[in-house]
């Protein structure tokens, strides 16, 4: 019986995972470019730590955790997000003693058990950054940057950065005691989610998508009108920042995180042409989280973005960088026209790579017709064909397929002719 990939899992196979490494370039060069450096951490953890860190009020502890009993009766779970984990190895490591900021991003697998659809899995790839010990709005301001030029590099132009400020533990109770004031006549109106989170995080009720939630919150008090003088004055100089970065935003009112340890900023980056699916990443500040896991009290931001939905919105936006039908795993492949001249073709091949060019040759024993065949299923640029005569008069054939051409080159003079054409990866433009 054919056993196939558990529901919400997906292959990337060769022809789109060379994509994934450009996106994985353009992720570690922009979080480098702004003083950032990677952590890798497990994929599983203490089940408690995302209970904690992520919110037992929130869907993800309530119905989307990976959670098992390991052989050491632990209760474990598989990461369904980056931010607790680098929490807890910020915390384990003692990095608060060290000269702050700490500027840390990831990336790598999380996993959900939610409903699969398109753009939803069960397991998919998160990046995401955290810059713990300082609460200087300009790094929120920076942190957001970070996002806003990953999709600008990708060319992803149509985008929208949603801002606001959810207030602190010392503005938001009031905020969250008029907004259940208001709430309260819709109360049995709202979803079963929302009814069972209406005490404990109202807050929530505001971004939840379901219609009847929706209708119930139009016209609800703003936080915005009740951020303390810390809040506001936080707020605005994000705001300034971004100005000053030329970063354009929208301010959303329902952009919550209902947790008491998120504080103050809170943005998501939302696309137009992702349907139902439209938010490629999102983040905030937390400056209660590293208190809430065990750490002193230390202040923290950070984002995540899902690389299925960023490769995606830029397979939209920028079809052409990003289609996978252009990838060719080889530029070269060396053809033996006969059997004799295996050993020739044996050493022009390690000589090409030896110079850093991907180069191929046959393995079925195929006749020169078939290997010629074959190149061009591999879609290398070019073909070696070493013969009787080229062997004879130490010129190679280097047939160019792109062009439909070929010359008789010196042997040793093959990969300085194939170097002269080619393009070098680090000069490819991803953006148009
Ligand atoms: P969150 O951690 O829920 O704020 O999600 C941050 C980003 O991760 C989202 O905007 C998505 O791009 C991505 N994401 C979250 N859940 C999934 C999922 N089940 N499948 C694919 N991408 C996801």
């Amino acid at each position: 019986m054919e056993i196939l990939g558990p529901r919400g899992t997906r292959d990337i196979l060769p022809e789109e995972s060379y994509l994934w490494q450009k996106v994985e370039t353009i992720l570690h060069q922009v979080a480098q470019q702004y003083g950032f450096s990677e952590v890798r951490l497990p994929v599983f953890e203490h089940t408690e730590l995302f209970e904690r860190g992520v919110g037992d009020t929130t869907d993800i502890v309530q119905k989307e955790m990976y959670t098992f009993t390991d052989r050491g009766q632990r209760s474990i779970t598989l990461r369904p997000e980056g931010t607790a984990p680098s929490v807890r190895s910020f915390i384990e490591h003692k990095f608060y003693n060290k000269a702050q900021p700490t500027k840390w991003y990831y990336m790598g697998p999380m996993f959900r058990y939610d409903r699969p659809q398109a753009g939803r899995f069960r397991q998919f790839h998160q990046f995401g950054v955290e810059a713990f010990g300082t609460s200087d709005p300009d790094i929120d301001a920076e942190v957001i940057a970070i996002l806003v030029r990953i999709v600008k590099t990708m060319g992803i132009s149509q985008f929208q950065l949603h801002l606001n400020s959810v207030g602190c533990p010392d503005c938001r109770p009031l905020y969250r005691e008029r907004l259940i004031q208001y709430l309260t006549p819709f109360e049995s109106d709202l979803c079963a989610d929302c009814i069972q989170r209406f005490h404990k995080n109202p807050l929530r009720i505001l971004d939840c998508k379901s219609p009847k939630c929706q209708l119930a919150v139009k016209g609800h008090p703003v936080l915005s009108d009740y951020l303390c003088d810390r809040c506001g004055q936080h707020f605005e100089q994000v705001k300034s920042t971004l100005n000053l970065y030329g970063i354009d935003y929208e301010l959303d009112p329902q952009l919550v995180r209902g947790l008491d340890y998120y504080t103050k900023t809170a943005f998501e980056l939302l696309l137009p042409d992702l349907g139902a699916q439209a938010a490629i990443g999102g983040g905030g500040r937390y400056d209660g989280l590293i208190e809430e896991c065990g750490g002193p009290p230390t202040p923290g931001i950070g984002f995540a973005i899902g690389l299925e939905r960023l490769l995606s919105a830029a397979q939209k936006q920028n079809s052409k960088a990003w289609q996978a039908k252009s990838y060719s795993p080889i530029d070269v492949f060396v053809v033996a026209a006969e059997d004799e001249f295996i050993p020739d073709a044996c050493v022009m091949l390690e000589g090409i790579r030896n110079s850093g060019i991907k180069a191929d040759k046959d393995y079925l024993n195929r006749s020169l017709k078939a290997q010629m065949k074959f190149a061009g299923k591999t879609g290398a640029r070019w073909v070696v064909v070493i013969g009787e005569e080229e062997k004879t008069s130490g010129y190679y054939i280097l047939r160019d397929m792109k062009l439909h051409e070929q010359h008789q080159i010196p042997a040793d003079q093959i990969v300085d002719e194939i170097k002269s054409i080619m393009v070098k990866p680090e000069e490819e433009q991803y953006a148009e």
